[in-house]
């Protein structure tokens, strides 16, 4: 019989990732007794630092959307030392099939929101759809608000953009966007769920041009982002040093492997002892978390994602030729979905690096295909999606990343598991992260402070129990 660690704690979080930390350092600084369980010899989860020709860089998540401020005000609020910075103005680029299995190349539209624009008669949408193809989505204003709704629900993301833009806008703008950015196709998603303010904006306007002109930056594709000086694993790095200052307990190699409801709060069972708690927060990626709480339903996990970072000499690349990275869609094949060109979009990555060398990360389309293995692949997939030349004997060092617990959070699939989930949790058992928030830190950071608010609220201060 595996021995319970008599009660020190209020909130136990299994997972160390930003929304554990969240969760601790809010509990923390109210003063909660707090424990975070991470199985990991690190904690950061998706904000993972690695190094590349001898800079620190990130391996996982590399910027967040303003959307909300979540981030922001999070630096703020915990006095990080940490600076928010904006990625460089060049934008990213599109490629499209081409001649005799050529790619073209062309900068994303600049005013448009998940591909659908906000000026369908801009030069840059006519570069990608054709004059034809933007004179069908110039009349997307002018259509009734009810088209692509007839059956008063929600088409998928796909259709509504088909119905409204034109085929033209949904397959070589909205569809490669949404699998760059969802990892999932657009005929598997809705709006609704994957930009709930752009569908509320529609909603009030009848038109998703006017929505996309109300929500798109007006500047330039990109600034709808910013970074962290110096990578995004300093967000997570930062936090996890305030939560321990704060009195926050930080356990790495701690995997959980069971949770019990008690008589008394909740027990956490590890390899070889037990903790209890009043409350438990499941802060893990989906499979974990539908594991821990025993729910029937299939996690929404989508398939691995890979990431493949290149340390690349080369002074082909010095001209920065497609600006911040590439989107690639299906049509365009390859085995990547897309290329960002980390020192062209990070000023501070461009500062750290030598001069003639770059760091290219590259996602691959299937995690599990093969491709992008050696330095040969790699500087094919590079000459093929940025035009630029670079040998074989370029390509000096290959870091290979792998995720197999991210959330697929805009399907239909996903909202049922949450569902089925929250019906699964007992008493005194909260969940965290993207699995419930959805995917990005401008959805995970505020969901995990409301929820920390909640449990400091419910718990009773120790001075005062
Ligand atoms: C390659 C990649 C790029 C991304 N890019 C961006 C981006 O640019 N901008 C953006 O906003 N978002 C991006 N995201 C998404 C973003 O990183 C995630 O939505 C967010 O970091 C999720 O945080 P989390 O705390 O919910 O989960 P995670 O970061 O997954 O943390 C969960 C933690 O739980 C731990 N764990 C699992 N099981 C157990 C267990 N049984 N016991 C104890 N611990 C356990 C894991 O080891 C992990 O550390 C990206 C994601 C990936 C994979």
């Amino acid at each position: 019989m595996v021995p319970v660690t008599a009660s020190a704690s209020d909130i136990i979080v299994v997972g160390g990732g930003i929304a554990g930390l969240v969760i601790a350092w809010e509990a923390a600084r109210a003063g909660r007794r707090v424990i975070v369980c991470e199985s990991g010899d690190d904690t950061g989860g998706m904000l993972r630092r690695g190094r590349v020709a001898g800079v620190d860089v990130d391996l996982g998540a590399e910027s967040f959307a303003i959307r909300t401020s979540g981030v922001a005000d999070l630096v703020a609020d915990a006095a990080l030392p940490l600076q928010i910075v904006e990625p460089r103005p060049e934008g990213a680029h599109l490629v499209l099939p081409g001649a005799f299995g050529r790619v073209r190349r062309m900068p994303l539209p600049r005013r448009a929101v998940v591909g659908m624009p906000a000026e369908p008669e801009a030069g840059d949408v006519v570069r990608a759809i054709g004059r034809a193809g933007a004179r069908r989505a110039a009349q997307e204003r002018d259509l009734p608000a009810g088209i692509g709704r007839e059956s008063g629900v929600e088409p998928s993301l796909f259709d509504l953009a088909t119905a409204r833009y034109g085929r033209r806008v949904a397959e070589r703008l909205v569809d490669p966007l949404c699998q760059s950015v969802y990892s999932q196709p657009s005929s598997a998603v809705r709006l609704s769920a994957v930009h709930p303010s752009l569908w509320a904006e529609f909603e009030r306007r009848g038109s998703l041009t006017a929505a996309a002109g109300a929500v798109a930056p007006a500047a330039r594709a990109g600034s709808a982002v910013r970074g962290i000086d110096g990578g995004m694993w300093r967000l997570a790095a930062a936090l996890r040093d305030a939560a321990e200052a704060a009195g926050a307990i930080i356990r790495t190699g701690a995997a959980v492997q069971a949770l019990r409801p008690a008589a008394y709060g909740v027990e956490v069972v590890l390899a070889g002892e037990t903790l209890r708690a009043g409350h438990v927060v499941v802060a893990t990626g989906p499979a974990a978390a539908g594991a821990l709480l025993r729910v029937d339903a299939a996690a929404p996990v989508g398939g691995a994602v890979r990431l493949v970072t290149a340390e690349v000499v080369s002074r082909a690349l010095d001209a920065r030729p497609v600006g911040s990275g590439v989107i690639v869609p299906p049509a365009a094949g390859g085995p990547a979905k897309a290329l960002t060109h980390v020192d062209a979009k990070w000023e501070w990555a461009a500062r750290a690096l030598p001069v003639h060398t770059h760091v290219v990360r590259l996602s691959a389309r299937d995690a599990d295909a093969p491709g992008l293995d050696t330095p040969a692949a790699v500087a094919g997939e590079l000459r093929r999606l940025t035009g630029a030349r670079i040998r074989p004997a370029d390509v000096w060092a290959l870091t290979e990343t792998r995720w197999t617990d991210a959330v697929t959070s805009a399907s239909a699939a996903a909202a049922a598991w949450r569902t089925a989930a929250r019906a699964a949790t007992p008493a005194g058992i909260h969940l965290a992260g993207a699995t419930v928030a959805g995917t990005g830190l401008a959805s995970v950071i505020p969901h995990a402070r409301e929820l920390a608010r909640e449990l400091v609220a419910r718990t009773s201060h120790p001075a005062t129990a």
